[in-house]
């Protein structure tokens, strides 16, 4: 099932059982199964273009800004001096387009799975799409799971743009591939992975960030506000090598003339101390998952 019904689009999966996002479909611009997913890029009548991929929205031109933008700038702007970066899944364009804004960011190298997404990308979603001919970026195809085992002490900041966890996407969610990141990292080096909501997923949300709190020096949980994911949110867990990070302070804090001239619309320094206060509930979930490590050098900052 492909989720359109009578001109609209609805994003059904058994990650949020009982609800549903729907989109009025004005045309469907592409179709087609590739190796990995079905992928399917609509014109909507609200939200521009939306790229859908196994029937789940990626991202639609109206909002994307706020994820791409909070999903590398919280790391960039938590470590001293980002260089080098690795971008993994990421195949809209998106990630690569917010990552090469950075002025310390020297070199990116990203890893997607699928190629065909990179070529729709390009093709029917130019706002994303042109950040994969960025000249910092080196594109490779393939797994990151494997890319990750492969690489050693290579990367400043590492941002996992993945799909939710299911089909090629869920090795990504697993301590194993956490580990693989923390050998990946130059010393003081960060991760930041899309980890799912807190209202639909706190149990993926919870052993998304058990995984990064156990392999990691620090770890911490932000979230940003997009209406067109599930709930209207989506969350980042963020690991660093340093004991000395400490993710709601950014480190680099950009002006608001460089922000516009970055044609940033979403990320502030006061959005991202924000992002890291969460609800209650969330709070406490989290919280119990540091006080069940025992070990005090591995005490977590939230
Ligand atoms: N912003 C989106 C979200 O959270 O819904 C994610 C966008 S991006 C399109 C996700 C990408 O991850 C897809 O293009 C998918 O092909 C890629 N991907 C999934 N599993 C992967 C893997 N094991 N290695 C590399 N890329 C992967």
């Amino acid at each position: 099932m492909n989720g359109l019904k009578e001109g609209w689009f609805s994003e059904l999966s058994s990650l949020w059982p009982g609800i549903s996002l729907s989109l009025q479909v004005n045309e469907v611009l592409h179709s087609e199964k590739s190796d990995y997913q079905d992928i399917l890029v609509l014109q909507t009548k609200s939200h521009g273009r939306a790229l859908i991929l196994d029937g789940i929205i990626q991202c639609t031109e109206s909002d994307e800004f706020a994820y791409q933008e909070m999903i590398s700038f919280l790391p960039l702007c938590s470590h001293p001096s980002p260089k080098k970066v690795l971008i993994v899944g990421g195949g809209d364009g998106g990630v690569a387009r917010e990552v090469a804004k950075h002025p310390d960011v020297e070199s990116i190298v990203q890893v997607e799975i699928d190629s065909h997404v990179l070529d729709v990308s390009k093709k029917f979603l130019p706002f994303m799409g042109a950040g994969l001919t960025n000249p910092k970026l080196t594109l490779h195809v393939g797994d990151g799971f494997r890319f990750m085992a492969q690489h050693r002490h290579e990367f400043d900041v590492i941002i996992t743009d993945s799909s939710d966890p299911v089909g090629p996407a869920v090795c990504l969610f697993q301590q194993s591939y956490f580990e693989s990141m923390r050998e990946a990292l130059k010393p003081g080096g960060i991760v930041c992975s899309q980890a799912g909501t807190v209202w639909a997923n706190i149990d993926i949300v919870a052993q998304t960030f058990q995984h990064c709190h156990q392999t990691f020096r620090k770890a911490s949980f932000a979230y940003a506000a997009v209406p067109t994911y599930p709930t209207g949110q989506i969350g980042f867990v963020l690991g660093s090598l340093s004991p000395e990070t400490n993710f709601k302070e950014p480190l680099r804090i950009f002006s608001e003339t460089e922000l516009d001239s970055f044609n940033m619309n979403y990320y502030s320094a006061e959005v991202h101390r924000a992002a890291f206060i969460l609800p209650r509930f969330a709070r406490k979930a989290l919280d119990e998952i540091v006080s069940n490590v025992t070990d005090e050098a591995n005490t977590g900052d939230r």
